[in-house]
């Protein structure tokens, strides 16, 4: 019976020709198979990846390293604009534009050997902590050429310090993060702004002897952090004064708004506990959010930290880390007592009106000191009158040409002050 069918269709066109297609299918999606399985296996046997995910430090200095070294040849038919905007102290803005490599493959060159890189954007992930899509950069070279990558992250990295050395990085918060904010500033020197007498060294002598001081607290089981309290009239050099002496410690600065819009306890809490190593916490006008008026910013966007909840931060015990933390205030008389009391506040200093000293030094770092008589006259015309520094220097530059004239104008400027 077998026999019979079998006959019957070995007679069969149709059915040979069928048999012999299979055939030929079944070959080729072998052929196809072991030839995948073996590109895969000599991918990975003769090729090493490394993957950076955007979360990496490494991957931003990678980015720009391989946008600027002179031993790289970026073949780049997809590029990303990375803009940074840059306010300086004397309030001109500075925009550069760097291009980087954009998502997609780029091929290039390092000491000899070629790189694949591999640029890709997950859409369906985003980095909860700034809502940015979930990246990753993958670097493709072959196995015998691993030992290059060690290399060619370190000058990657080296060129990015480079960018940040003589320079204050300025930390802006990122959801629970603290994110570089712009370039890197160029250090401003310490006496170049020009407080009260005694004021400057008492601050420093202060911050020197607290991180000089670490085993001291260790030993004795006392949080290591310092507060500071610098309080006073609007352009008295309280900001300038505490980037100043970031540069000089050669410390970075993390800078935040309490009125931020979306501040809460827990994460205020988090972002003082997690502060980049060696730098000073900056809690900008924190009478803002706390005293009598509205905790809300320009928009009418409520900040939702609590009283309390700025205590605890201060306080808190999370980390045992060095913390500095500098604190300004316009309006010292509407802080709360529990605030700053010792513990949270070591040391208070105020930045008043300019004082005789102040405008002395002020007039000769303009006008050079030849003139004493004419500088003299300029501190007797300012006697009795409000005047502060920033007002000052706005003077001087106006005047920058005529040191007489900024003389005679000199009582254009401040106010009388009350009796
Ligand atoms: P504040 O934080 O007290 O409001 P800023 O530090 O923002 O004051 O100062 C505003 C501007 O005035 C800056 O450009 C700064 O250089 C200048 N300035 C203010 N006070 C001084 C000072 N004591 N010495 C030198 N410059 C000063």
């Amino acid at each position: 019976m077998t026999e019979t069918i079998l006959a019957a269709f070995e007679g069969n066109p149709y059915f040979t020709a069928g048999f012999g297609l299979f055939g030929v299918g079944t070959a080729l999606a072998l052929f196809r198979s072991s030839f995948v399985h073996g590109a895969r296996l000599a991918r990975s046997r003769l090729l090493v990846s490394l993957e950076i995910p955007s979360k990496d430090k490494a991957y931003p200095w990678v980015l720009h390293w391989m946008s600027t070294s002179p031993t790289t040849k970026a073949w780049s038919p997809t590029l990303s604009v990375q803009t940074q905007h840059t306010r300086h102290d004397n309030g001109s803005t500075k925009t550069e534009f760097g291009l980087v490599a954009g998502p997609g493959t780029h091929v290039f060159r390092f000491r000899g050997a070629w790189f694949m890189v591999e640029r890709t954007r997950e859409r369906q992930m985003l980095d909860l902590s700034n809502a940015a899509p979930w990246e990753t950069v993958t670097l493709t070279t072959l196995s015998r050429d691993r030992k290059l990558f060690p290399q060619l992250l370190e000058e990657a990295r080296v060129l990015a310090l480079e960018k940040e050395e003589g320079k204050t990085v300025i930390y802006s918060s990122y959801g629970p993060d603290w994110r570089p904010f712009g370039q890197p500033r160029r250090r401003r020197p310490l006496d170049s702004v020009l407080l009260a007498e005694g004021v400057s060294e008492r601050i420093l002598k202060d911050v020197r002897g607290f991180i000089d001081n670490g085993s001291w607290y260790y030993d004795r089981g006392i949080p290591y952090r310092r507060g500071y309290l610098l309080y006073g009239v609007p352009g008295s050099g309280k900001t300038s004064f505490i980037l100043a002496l970031a540069g000089h410690l050669e410390y970075n600065i993390c800078v935040l708004n309490l009125a931020e819009r979306g501040l809460t306890d827990d994460r205020l809490n988090h972002l003082l506990s997690h502060a980049p190593h060696r730098s000073l916490i900056l809690l900008e006008d924190i009478d803002a959010a706390f005293s009598k008026r509205a905790q809300s910013d320009k928009q009418g966007f409520a900040s939702m930290v609590t009283f309390s909840g700025l205590l605890n931060a201060l306080d808190g015990v999370a980390s045992s880390e060095e913390r500095i933390i500098f604190m300004t205030t316009n309006h010292v008389s509407q802080l709360d007592p529990a605030l700053i009391r010792p513990g949270r506040v070591d040391l208070r200093e105020e930045f008043g009106w300019a004082t005789p000293h102040q405008i002395r030094g002020m007039f000769r770092r303009f006008f050079g000191d030849s003139d004493v008589e004419l500088c003299e006259k300029f501190v007797k015309a300012l006697q009795g009158r409000h005047v502060s520094t920033a007002v000052l220097q706005g003077h001087f530059v106006e005047y920058r040409d005529s040191p007489k004239l900024a003389v005679e104008r000199a009582i254009q400027i401040g106010s009388p002050a009350s009796p």
